[in-house]
């Protein structure tokens, strides 16, 4: 390449980082996750975004986080028979977004929702406390990255769980902490 050439690919990289505002990420490898069963295609964009959050323990190291993410993939896949982990995306409160069946995927966290939606949990039980705001960032993040990417449409609407099944998730403290997120929807 070029001088002019260089300059040119380092002002695009520097412009597609920053428009994609994503967190840092660690890929399927990066966790040690097995390989999923079967896949399917979701409709993508997606107008809905569902939290989570797992109702368990939390974590808050890079180890630790891997290891509640392995710990989920075995209970969905050998206690549920689920085809893999269920949640497209998972956040640790060591501020770092793990992925699940990732954005091209189908999840399974909300039926009626599944197909048309990216599930996103937290890591740990959110009943009377919030995630940390590593966390609350990087999801936040997370969504603004998949809206950039194109994967989540850009007049999504923001859901809990519980709005989706009769459940407590994402916990009644973080539930109230994403009515005041960008584009929840408070009439579902
Ligand atoms: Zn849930």
């Amino acid at each position: 390449m070029n001088k002019i050439a260089v300059v040119l690919a380092l002002t695009l990289a520097s412009l597609v980082t920053v428009s994609a505002q994503c967190p840092r990420i660690i890929n399927r490898a990066g966790w040690g996750a097995r390989a999923a069963n079967s896949a399917v295609l979701p409709n993508r964009p997606a107008p809905w975004v569902v939290i989570h959050h797992t109702a368990g323990a939390h974590c808050t190291t890079d180890a630790a986080c891997a290891q509640q993410m392995r710990n989920m993939q075995n209970l969905h896949m050998n206690t549920n028979g689920w085809s893999d982990i269920g949640y497209n995306w998972c956040i640790g409160e060591n501020g770092a977004a793990y992925e699940g069946r990732g954005w091209g995927r189908q999840g399974a966290h909300a039926p009626g929702y599944n197909d048309r939606s990216v599930g996103m949990c937290v890591i740990g039980t959110y009943t009377n406390g919030i995630p940390n705001a590593a966390a609350r960032n990087a999801a936040q993040s997370l969504i603004s990255c998949g809206v950039s990417l194109g994967h989540i449409s850009n007049s999504y609407w923001l859901i809990g769980h519980r709005q989706a099944s009769a459940t407590a998730c994402p916990g009644n403290a973080f539930f109230n902490e994403i009515r005041s997120w960008p584009r929840f929807n408070p009439n579902v």
